[in-house]
């Protein structure tokens, strides 16, 4: 449920992602897609398939995705929710690594960097 004002202007979390929605929208993010769909014996056909939904693989397919190449899908061998190594053998509370490191932040800088 959208929490709103007496105005009818979402506020907290609603009003953090609308901005968020707005602020990509001008930016124009993500990219059109721009790659022909192809088709294979009458099936539509997939751009890329990712195998592994871990960090690096979802970063991969944002960047596909935030360039115009939307026709893509990521799989796992793990059940969803369960990618990766942080909620089944790292079962790690929290990430070590400091805020500054950019790690695959797809030439975006961390939004709540430490200045
Ligand atoms: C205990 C621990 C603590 C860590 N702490 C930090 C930290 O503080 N900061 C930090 O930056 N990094 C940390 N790391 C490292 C970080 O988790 C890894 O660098 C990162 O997850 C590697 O990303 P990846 O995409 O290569 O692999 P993963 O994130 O492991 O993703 C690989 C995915 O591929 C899937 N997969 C494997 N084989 C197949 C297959 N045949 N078919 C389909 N799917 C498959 C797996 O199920 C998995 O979801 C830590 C790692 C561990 C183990």
């Amino acid at each position: 449920m959208m929490h709103r004002t007496t105005q009818g202007q979402p506020i907290g979390l609603a009003a953090l992602e609308a901005q968020l929605a707005q602020d990509l929208d001008f930016l124009e993010m993500p990219s059109k897609s721009w790659v022909p769909a192809q088709m294979h014996d009458g099936a539509p056909v997939r751009d890329v398939i990712v195998i592994g939904a871990g960090m690096c693989g979802l970063a991969a397919t944002a960047k596909f995705i935030l360039t115009g190449i939307s026709n893509v899908v990521a799989y796992d061998a793990a059940p969803e929710g369960k990618e990766g190594p942080w909620v089944t053998f790292a079962r790690m509370q929290t990430l070590r690594s400091p805020k500054g490191l950019t790690g695959p932040s797809l030439s975006r800088p961390p939004s709540h960097r430490r200045r």
